[in-house]
Formats: structure tokens, C-alpha cells, sequence
């Protein structure tokens, strides 16, 4: 096997979308590009790899399934909030817990169509790991659109669930520099509109 490449066996621990976030000020722009898969190994080893939707709309995956591949590290880790990508060989082997209580996550158009409210990155890391409706996104801001070669980097956390979980909290309020020193504060409204359409429980 080349280098580059990891082979993976292991169990699926979490499965989330994987989005990528582009700001420029006050405007957001989602792309929306797979899955985001974390596998643990027999060894304890973690693994962050990115699936294409084709490849879960296939397989149907949820945590506990195990699986297997080949991945190959991401060229640019700003852009990803996975640490692979690329799978090939990809094999669903078996399920630890086949009538488990995870749900297969659904279509990339469902999420989209939800909307997503920002998450705190603390609550993300201790509740929110192992459920369909987080999201850890790599964001790109262009700071100054007249020198769109001057970029920041950086990960946010969004929920795309129930309203009424009872783990949310959304957390500060995500600031996004611009020209000349100017800062955009993005208000609790914006979360507000994104997900209006949706009841407390939907
Ligand atoms: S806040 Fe609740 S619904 Fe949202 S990602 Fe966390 S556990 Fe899931």
C-alpha cells in the first residue's frame, strides 16, 4: 500500500454530516460534501474519515456497524474537518448492535432543508459526539472580499436536531472579522430564521 494510504477496521462511533462553511462577513455559504465518519480500532486508535453520500446512501451506516477500507490523508486540513478522505474498498462487516438504538442519519437534502443552530463547542464535545444531528464544520472566512486571498480558518459546531434537546446550548455568539478591522456579530436571529420552519420537537 502506498504511503499516503491508511487501511481502517473498526467500529463506526459517529456518523454526522460533513459541511463545509464559507463566510464572508455577514454572508454564509454552505457546501455540503458527505459524511463525517469517526471509527475506533481494536488498538484504541480514532479515525476521522470523510465518506461520499454515495457511499452511505449504499451502505446505510450507523454507529456500531463494523466497517473496513483504505483512506488517504486530506491535502488540506484547513478545508476538512476530517483527518482522511478518498475511500476505496470500502466493507460494512458486521454490527455489534444490530437492533441498536442509532439511527441510519439521513440524505445531505434533509439537512439542508432542517437548517442549523450553532452549538456550543464544549456541549458538542461531551454530548453531542455520537448524534446524527451534530456537525463540526471547517470554515473558511475571507476577511476582506476586495483581497479574497486573505483567509481565515477555523471549525464551528452546529446542531441540526430537535429544538427541545435537552442537551443544547448554544454558546457565544460566532464573531467573523472583515475589512479594516470590522467584526460581524452573528445574532441569535439568524438561527432563529434558519430553523422557523421547524416545531419544538420536529
Ligand atoms: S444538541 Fe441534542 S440534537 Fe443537537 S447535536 Fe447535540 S445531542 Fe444532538
Amino acid at each position: 500500500m502506498p504511503e499516503d494510504k491508511r487501511s481502517f477496521y473498526g467500529v463506526i462511533h459517529s456518523i454526522q454530516p460533513r459541511i463545509r462553511l464559507n463566510r464572508s462577513f455577514d454572508e454564509a455559504f454552505h457546501t455540503y460534501l458527505g459524511y463525517a465518519l469517526t471509527i475506533v480500532e481494536a488498538d484504541g486508535s480514532i479515525l476521522h474519515i470523510g465518506i461520499s453520500e454515495q457511499l452511505h446512501e449504499k451502505h446505510r451506516l450507523k454507529v456500531g456497524v463494523v466497517v473496513s477500507g483504505s483512506c488517504k490523508p486530506v491535502e488540506d486540513t484547513k478545508l476538512e474537518s476530517v483527518d482522511y478522505y478518498r475511500v476505496t474498498g470500502f466493507k460494512v462487516h458486521d454490527s455489534l448492535d444490530a437492533e441498536s438504538q442509532y439511527e441510519v442519519p439521513p440524505p445531505l437534502a434533509t439537512y439542508r432543508e432542517r437548517g442549523p443552530r450553532r452549538l456550543a463547542a464544549k456541549t458538542y464535545d461531551s454530548k453531542c459526539g455520537n448524534c446524527m444531528w451534530g456537525c463540526k464544520m471547517a470554515v473558511e472566512i475571507i476577511v476582506d472580499q476586495w483581497k479574497p486571498w486573505i483567509r481565515k480558518y477555523r471549525l464551528e459546531t452546529f446542531c441540526y436536531g430537535p429544538k427541545s434537546c435537552k442537551h443544547y446550548s448554544p454558546g457565544p455568539k460566532r464573531r467573523v472579522s472583515g475589512r479594516n478591522g470590522m467584526v460581524y456579530v452573528e445574532e441569535d436571529w439568524v438561527d432563529e430564521m434558519l430553523t422557523e420552519h421547524r416545531g419544538e420537537d420536529d
